[in-house]
């Protein structure tokens, strides 16, 4: 792989009030959404600009949680009715969340229309959102070199062939293990992963919850497993705290991209994701600290050395 990466990466995504109940706690209504678990990962890492439609109802508290962390929500659009609203549960396999209500509100008639800033950026991340605002975006940003994207089984019931075509226009999609499988129709993860491929992506990463992530690349196959916790609450944006991870290094810190910098990014999505889920929505991230980053990297990387 030979895409030089930069130094300015944009999300489009669900920005989201959540309700969230898991057996260790619940919350009625907190800051959540794909591209804001996104985001907040990836700016421990490099410029992030977030585009996405928010409601009246969506106060300075939450961009706040956003502008803490340097996002730069120039492209979040204000617009009349309400915040997208996703209602959740988790029972005590935590790998699994069950979705009670989703309500699309603002983002129903939503039109993107970048700033110049944000479809200037060299990586692009689509992340979890309706496929056809996904390839809207995709096509305001010509100068991507890499592109990444990640979806849910909501979209694979009912606009599988608009996904599929968005497949088709990116570099690397991450999707959850049963996700691949449903989309592919192929049990085997690595077939269902080669039938992504075929599909455009030269990298897939698959998802497996608390089992990790594996990223399956024409020329390699990386596996690493979940930080072990003690501890978790909310699993809720954990791929997409992966997903910032990966992207955020790769984005400001790699030099290129190759199977090393791929298992670096991998390592640094396995450590975003599990601080994601040590308390609920973003509680964790939004005062995590790069040394605690690095901290864990370091751990991750002595337990997962095979050559000791
Ligand atoms: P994750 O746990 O990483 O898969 O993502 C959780 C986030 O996805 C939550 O914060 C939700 O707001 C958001 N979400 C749930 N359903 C959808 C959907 N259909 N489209 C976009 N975002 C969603």
């Amino acid at each position: 792989m030979d895409t030089i990466p930069g130094m300015s990466l944009t999300v489009v995504g669900s920005i989201a009030f959540d309700a969230v109940s898991t057996p260790f706690g619940e919350r009625d209504r907190m800051l959540g959404g794909s591209a804001v678990h996104f985001s907040l990962a990836a700016s421990f890492f490099t410029d992030v600009r977030v585009v996405g439609p928010v409601g009246d109802d969506f106060t300075q508290t939450e961009l706040e949680v956003l502008e803490n962390r340097g996002v730069i929500t120039d492209d979040i659009e204000r617009v009349p009715g309400e915040t997208f609203f996703w209602k959740g549960h988790y029972e005590f396999d935590l790998n699994t969340a069950h979705t009670d209500d989703t309500r699309l509100n603002v983002f129903g008639e939503f039109q993107p229309k970048l700033s110049e800033a944000s479809t200037a950026a060299d990586m692009l991340f689509l992340a979890n959102i309706q496929p056809d605002l996904q390839r809207q975006v995709r096509a305001q940003c010509g100068d991507a070199g890499f592109v990444g994207l990640d979806t849910m089984n909501l979209w694979i019931d009912i606009a599988k062939d608009s996904l599929i075509q968005a497949i088709s226009e990116v570099d690397c999609v991450l999707i959850n293990d049963a996700e691949i499988r449903q989309l592919t129709g192929e049990p085997n993860l690595a077939r269902a992963a080669a039938a992504v491929m075929a599909m455009g992506p030269r990298a897939v990463i698959a998802k497996q919850g608390e089992y990790g992530a594996a990223l399956f690349t024409p020329g390699g196959f990386f596996a690493l497993p979940g930080f072990p916790l003690e501890d978790v609450r909310d699993p809720t944006g954990a791929g997409d705290s992966f997903a910032g991870g990966f992207l955020g290094y790769i984005d400001g810190e790699a030099e290129e991209i190759n199977q090393q910098t791929l298992r670096t990014a991998m390592g640094y999505g396995t450590v975003l994701a599990s601080y994601n889920v040590e308390e609920f929505g973003t509680e964790r991230v939004s005062r995590l600290t790069r040394d605690e980053i690095e901290a864990r990297l370091e751990a991750l990387r002595s337990m997962t050395d095979f050559s000791v």
